[in-house]
């Protein structure tokens, strides 16, 4: 039989109803623990979670107890792992989770880690500020850059024998610069180093229907499964996907950092990847259509929309085309003034929620300057381009005419500052 689409086999993949009562949805197992039939049936399965001895042919594991793992989070784990045909996956209590858990599965003291700019400002975070404290080295590149120019930077360091990790965020957050996967992975070939280097990609703005990492070269795909994949605005997860070799090693540090996700939240993220593939469709097309309304607008100075690249930038387009099937649901645009005037549109918005995160089915604001960017230093800010006149869109699932009518309105308000307050509070209230 011809393989289901992913989006297909999410309804049902992991999942056989007769073994529950004929439920055609999966119980949700509240247990932490789970009962052994006899002691030497406990005994093997220690055995076989401890890595003591290899599992016999047809034998199974069992379930032990649920840090290790859990139905509803196996079953999630399985589904998730078919968007991006990898030998398996962990899903994990955030993003930050499942990218620390990463790091700190494969860097050792004296390791160099090579990564990407601009990153998630949690990922900068951990980066710049916790890893030099375990003695793991870090120099970034930037998306501009060639394999040539980086490859210069690594020798010019010196530590181009501790490298271990390249770490790249595509399209990165919140300027949507694409880094090219398949470059890094022609460099670590290139290298031809005796330790393994570990290509990993943050996943989330595209993900898992736009973009397939590994496809491109990628060893481990990470996500905030928070954004596209939950994609509600009420769970917080991530996830880490990879060959079995890496994913042991990930699921091994998961289980003694004891960040897995709890059998409720896992639940709720199956019922979220039913709908994937639709939300995330509708989400680009919405995308797009406020994207051809913004690239003409006279308030609009610049604009940042993958889908639009074909004019203002060759080479990312160029990776665009090779890497992306959508333009996904993540603009950025830089209004015409300074804060004051973005501030301004921001507080016009209505139909669109003033909030960070991303991905979700309502459409989303954000001033990444002073909100999810505020711990990045101005300099360094500015250098990738992240202004103060820079706001950033998610989009989400409402008709498009509805998205586009609202920004139109905060433009309008935008240019009448002392008015779009007052009339927000008089015509829309949300009390
Ligand atoms: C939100 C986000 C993260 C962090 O995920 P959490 O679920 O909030 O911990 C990491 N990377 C990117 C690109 C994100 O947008």
């Amino acid at each position: 039989m011809k393989k289901k689409y992913p989006e297909s086999a999410m309804m049902s993949y992991g999942y056989n109803p007769a073994e529950y009562g004929g439920a055609v949805k999966c119980p949700i197992f509240q247990t932490s623990t789970f009962v052994f039939p006899t002691a030497e049936e406990g005994k093997r399965q220690f055995e076989l979670a401890y890595g003591l001895d290899e599992a016999k042919e047809g034998e199974e594991k069992a379930y032990i107890y649920s840090r290790i793992s859990n139905p509803n989070l196996e079953i999630c784990e399985k589904r998730l792992a078919l968007w991006e045909a990898a030998e398996d996956g962990a899903f994990f209590a955030s993003g930050m989770a499942a990218i620390s858990t990463a790091f700190l599965s494969f860097l050792k003291p004296g390791d160099l880690l090579l990564h990407g700019h601009t990153l998630y400002g949690g990922t900068s975070h951990f980066i710049e500020e916790i890893l030099p404290l375990m003695g793991v080295k870090i120099l970034s590149f930037s998306p501009n850059e060639s394999k040539e120019q980086i490859l210069d930077r690594l020798k010019d360091s010196g530590e181009l024998p501790a490298l271990k990790m390249i770490y790249a965020e595509t399209p990165s957050n919140p300027t949507n610069a694409l880094v090219d996967i398949a470059m890094l992975r022609s460099l670590i070939d290139e290298l031809n180093s005796e330790n393994q280097i570990i290509l990993a990609v943050d996943n989330t703005y595209m993900g898992p229907v736009w973009q397939h990492p590994m496809a491109h070269g990628a060893d481990l795909v990470l996500y905030s499964a928070t954004k596209y994949i939950a994609g509600h605005s009420d769970v917080i997860a991530g996830a880490c996907l990879g060959n079995a070799e890496l994913m042991l090693q990930i699921r091994t540090m998961r289980t003694f950092l004891g960040n897995m996700i709890d059998p409720n939240t896992a639940w709720l993220i199956s019922r979220s990847l039913e709908t994937l593939k639709i939300r995330m469709d509708r989400q680009a097309y919405n995308a797009r259509k406020v994207a051809d309304y913004l690239k003409g607008h006279p308030l609009v100075e610049r604009l940042y929309y993958p889908g639009h690249l074909e004019a203002v930038d060759g080479r990312q387009y160029d990776i665009y085309q090779r890497q992306c099937m959508s333009g996904g649901g993540m603009i950025s645009f830089d209004i015409k003034g300074d804060e004051k005037d973005a501030f301004a549109f921001l507080n016009g918005l209505r139909t669109i929620k003033l909030a960070v995160s991303l991905g979700s089915s309502e459409s989303l604001a954000e001033h990444p300057a002073s909100m999810t960017h505020a711990g990045v230093p101005r300099e360094e800010r500015m250098a990738h381009g992240i202004t103060d006149q820079m706001i950033r869109l998610s989009i989400g699932l409402e008709h498009f005419e509805d998205l586009i009518g609202d920004i139109d309105h905060a433009f309008s308000a935008s240019r009448q500052p002392e008015n779009s307050l007052k009339e927000w509070m008089l015509e829309d209230s949300p009390l």
